[in-house]
C-alpha cells in the first residue's frame, strides 16, 4: 500500500486507472510488462481495458462505495481520460495518490481555464474570448474577426462541441445549435500542419520528450501520425520546450500531450498550443513499435515513482487508425511487411470509432 505522499511502487503493487477504453487497456498492457498489476473502474460492461486485466470494477464514476472499494485494493490511481468528475478524484485522492495530480483535471476539463494558463506562460495561442451568451458571441466575433471556431468550453472531443462561424452566419443560431452556457471563441488558425508533443515528467521533475508528432485528421478525428514532423530542428525543439514548461508549471507527474498549430510567421514558422491532454495520447501510439519506450510504460514508470526511460526513436514511423469500418481491413494490414497491428476488442465499428491502429517503421538505416 502507499502512503498519500511519494509514490514508490514494487514490481507486484497493484495500479487502478480510471476508464475501460484503449488507453487503459495499453496503459495495463505497459504495467503487465513491468511486473506490475491494474485494476480497472468502468461503467461500461463492455470495456475493452476489462480483456487485459484480472480484477475490474464496473460500476458509476459516482458510485462512491464502489470507489472506496476500488481505491483500497490498489497503491496508486491514474485515469486514461481528462473528463473524470471532481467528486470522483476527490474520494479517490482521499484515499489513495491520484497522478496526474486532481488540480490538473481542474485545468483542463475546461478551454477556457486551459488557454489562460497556457497564455499566462507566455506561451502562444491561437486568438480566444470567453462566450456566454449570443451577446458576448457578437462583441467576440467583433473583436477576433471571423472565421473563427466556437467551442464548448467543456466535454469536446474529437470536433465534438465545436463549430466553425463563417461571414454571414446567423450568430443566434450558432448559439442555439452549440447548446451551452460556456464556450470559447477561437480565431481560425490558417495552420500549414499540426503536431504535437508526448512528454513524460516524474515526480522529482526530470522530463523526457519524444520526437515531435505531425498529425493528420479526417472528419476531426485523428487519421496519421508521422514521425518526426516535417518541421526544422529548431521549431521542434521550441516545441519541446513548449510541453516541457507546461508540464513543470502543472508539477505534472505522467505522461501528457500538447498538440500544437505550426504557423506561418514573419521570422519563420511559429508553434501556437491548442489543446493538452493529461493523459497518453493517440499521437503517441507509435511509440509503442516505434521506440525503445512506449508512451505507456513511460507513464506507468512515472507514476509508479520509477525512472523514466530515454526513448530512442527507431527511425521513421507512420501510425494510421484504424476508425469504424476501416476495421473491417484487418486482414489485410495483418499480411503488409513491416506493420504492426493492435486491435482495440471493441464491439460493433460504428463511424467515428477508434476500432485499432497499425503501425509501420523504416529503420534508420534501410535504404
Ligand atoms: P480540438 O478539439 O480543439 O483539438 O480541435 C480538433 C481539430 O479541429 C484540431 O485538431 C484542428 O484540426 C481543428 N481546429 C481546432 N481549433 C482550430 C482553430 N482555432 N483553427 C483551425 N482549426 C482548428
Amino acid at each position: 500500500m502507499t502512503a498519500l505522499g511519494n509514490v514508490k511502487l514494487k514490481p507486484g503493487d497493484t495500479i487502478g486507472i480510471l476508464g475501460g477504453g484503449q488507453l487503459g487497456r495499453m496503459l495495463a498492457m505497459a504495467a503487465a510488462r513491468l511486473g506490475l498489476k491494474c485494476q480497472v473502474f468502468s461503467p461500461d460492461p463492455d470495456s475493452p481495458a476489462f480483456d487485459v486485466v484480472l480484477n475490474a470494477t464496473c460500476a458509476e464514476y459516482a458510485d462512491v462505495e464502489a470507489l472506496e472499494l476500488f481505491a483500497n485494493d490498489v497503491d496508486v490511481i491514474t485515469y486514461e481520460f481528462e473528463n473524470v468528475p471532481a467528486a470522483t478524484a476527490m474520494v479517490l485522492a482521499a484515499r489513495r495518490p491520484v497522478l496526474p495530480a486532481q488540480k490538473i483535471l481542474e485545468t483542463t476539463q475546461d478551454r477556457l481555464i486551459e488557454k489562460n494558463f497556457v497564455k499566462r506562460l507566455g506561451i502562444d495561442t491561437a486568438d480566444f474570448a470567453d462566450v456566454s451568451s449570443v451577446e458576448t458571441l457578437q462583441s467576440a466575433i467583433a473583436r477576433i474577426a471571423l472565421p473563427a471556431v466556437i467551442k464548448t468550453r467543456r466535454f469536446g472531443y474529437d470536433g465534438k462541441g465545436q463549430a466553425i462561424v463563417r461571414e454571414g452566419d446567423d450568430p443566434s443560431r450558432i448559439w442555439e445549435e452549440l447548446g451551452t452556457k460556456s464556450a470559447i471563441l477561437e480565431a481560425f488558425v490558417p495552420f500549414e500542419r499540426e503536431i504535437s508533443v508526448i512528454a513524460a515528467r516524474s515526480a522529482d521533475g526530470h522530463v523526457e520528450c519524444y520526437d515531435v508528432t505531425e498529425n493528420e485528421h479526417r472528419d476531426h478525428i485523428l487519421k496519421f501520425s508521422r514521425v518526426p514532423a516535417a518541421i526544422s530542428d529548431e521549431l521542434a525543439g521550441q516545441a519541446r520546450a513548449v510541453a516541457e514548461r507546461i508540464a513543470h508549471a502543472l508539477d505534472y507527474v505522467g505522461v501528457l500531450a500538447v498538440e500544437l498549430f505550426v504557423v506561418a510567421g514573419n521570422g519563420g514558422p511559429r508553434v501556437l498550443v491548442n489543446e493538452i491532454a493529461p493523459r497518453v495520447h493517440n499521437s503517441g501510439h507509435w511509440t509503442l513499435d516505434g521506440a525503445s519506450i512506449s508512451q505507456f510504460e513511460q507513464h506507468i514508470r512515472a507514476i509508479a515513482g520509477w525512472p523514466l526511460g530515454k526513448p530512442v526513436r527507431h527511425g521513421q514511423v507512420t501510425m494510421t487508425n484504424l476508425i469504424g469500418d476501416d476495421i473491417l481491413d484487418y486482414e489485410q494490414w495483418l499480411t503488409v511487411p513491416g506493420a504492426t497491428v493492435h486491435l482495440y476488442g471493441k464491439g460493433a465499428p460504428r463511424p467515428g470509432r477508434k476500432m485499432g491502429h497499425v503501425t509501420e517503421v523504416t529503420p534508420a538505416n534501410s535504404k
